[in-house]
């Protein structure tokens, strides 16, 4: 069983071992070594694996992943083949190992918070490439926070950290294992491994954690959706929440200036531009359906169709609702057969009065198809004309 020295110290970068076994992985160029001692954290408990080098006698190779097998072996998938029984070094990469500790360390904050002014069991931590996520019942089954409960999380949070208090993390014999006051119950029986930051949180677990809250750095949340009857809290710790907030306050001030208003009043501006920009659009659309019933006008035709006045019509693509609008009103007045085609869309419509079956006609031209007074589809420009034909022949 591999000696797992970050069980001791979360901060040893670097260390002496010796390989105890050395096998070909599945894919080629690829070897599984196990080593008598490793710091190199195997991916569990929602913590991602480590990656890194381990030096040996006449070269180094790549740590590609790490995993403990059921025995307690930990594996280390490398890109060279490295003797067998060989003297080495490993050396962990050390911002991906502090990343995944800040996000790590955060989420029990998180949890311990929930746990603490909402009541909710945090269960399942998925640390994200981006953020990462957890998923919490609540007391009465909610599966939404307010806006209030997820700032109060995040102040108490954050105030713990401020508070710098330290994290310790050991191995209880049963009977003080027994007097703990552990926010859930150990999901395993032996060797269970306790952390607690502070007196915010305490709980079992075998990852690596900070040597004090205030490593953690910063939390925030970055969103709360409904999952299966819980609420997944979505998350960002230290290092990325920083990057983050680099990143959204450098879109704020670049929409301030485009709005030219400052960052807080951001929101207030972008609902008035669009207010703004609907009334324009509905005034433009105004015009365009006026444009369109003058475009049909000029282009009735009164040849004798039982009586019919025939409007067919080939535009430009125009705005869809300004042309429904248009043959909406342009059908209302008695005695109207109308064959318009917009940028490919054809709409064949007629007023009550006229026994013209838009639906059968718009079928035996494109495709598409309706109801018998209004029918819509989709053709080549030339399906118009061959449609006014068609009415030309049969309905004289
Ligand atoms: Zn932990």
């Amino acid at each position: 069983m591999t000696e797992r020295l970050y069980y001791d110290d979360a901060y040893l970068w670097s260390f002496p071992a010796a390989v105890t076994a050395v096998f070909p992985a599945k894919k080629p160029g690829q070897w599984l070594v196990s080593l008598d001692r490793s710091a190199f954290y195997p991916t569990s408990g929602g913590q991602p694996f480590d990656t890194g080098r381990i030096l040996f006698p006449g070269g180094e190779a790549r740590v590609l992943d790490v995993e403990a097998d059921p025995s307690g072996e930990v594996w280390h998938l490398v890109d060279r083949e490295i003797p067998a029984g060989a003297e080495v070094r490993g050396e962990i990469d050390v911002l991906r190992r502090l990343d995944h500790m800040e996000q790590h360390g955060g989420e029990h904050m998180l949890a311990g918070a929930v746990w603490e002014k909402l009541g909710g069991t945090t269960i399942g931590l998925h640390l994200g490439a981006e953020d990462s996520t957890i998923d919490v019942t609540l007391p009465d089954e909610r599966t939404h926070l307010t806006e209030e409960e997820i700032t109060l999380l995040e102040d108490t949070v954050n105030d713990r950290i401020r508070l710098d208090a330290p994290i310790r993390c050991w191995f209880p014999d049963e009977e003080e294992l027994a007097s703990l006051p552990l926010r859930k119950k150990p999901t395993v029986t032996e060797h269970v491994r306790i952390v607690a930051m502070g007196d915010f949180e305490m709980v079992a677990c075998g990852g690596t954690h900070p040597a004090s809250t205030g490593r953690i750095g910063l939390v925030k949340i970055t969103g709360v959706v409904p999952a299966r009857g819980k609420v997944r809290i979505a998350f960002v710790c230290g290092g990325r929440a920083v990057r983050m907030f680099q990143r959204y306050m450098r879109a704020a001030d670049k929409t301030g200036a485009a709005l030219s208003c400052p960052v807080e009043k951001l929101s207030r501006a972008a609902s008035e531009l669009n207010s703004r920009l609907a009334e324009a659009e509905r005034k433009a659309r105004r015009f365009e359906t006026q444009e369109i019933l003058s475009r049909i006008r000029e282009a009735e035709s009164t040849a004798d169709l039982r009586g019919v006045t025939l409007a067919a019509v080939n535009l430009e693509e125009m705005d869809t609702k300004a042309v429904a609008a248009a043959v909406s009103a342009y059908i209302e007045e008695p005695g109207k057969a109308l064959l318009l085609e917009s940028g490919g869309k054809l709409t064949f419509a007629r007023s009550a009065d006229v026994r013209i079956d838009m639906n059968e006609l718009i079928r035996r031209v494109g495709r598409g198809g309706g109801r018998p007074d209004m029918a819509g589809g989709a053709g080549i420009p030339e399906c118009v004309g061959v449609a006014r034909k068609i009415l030309m022949t049969e309905y004289r």
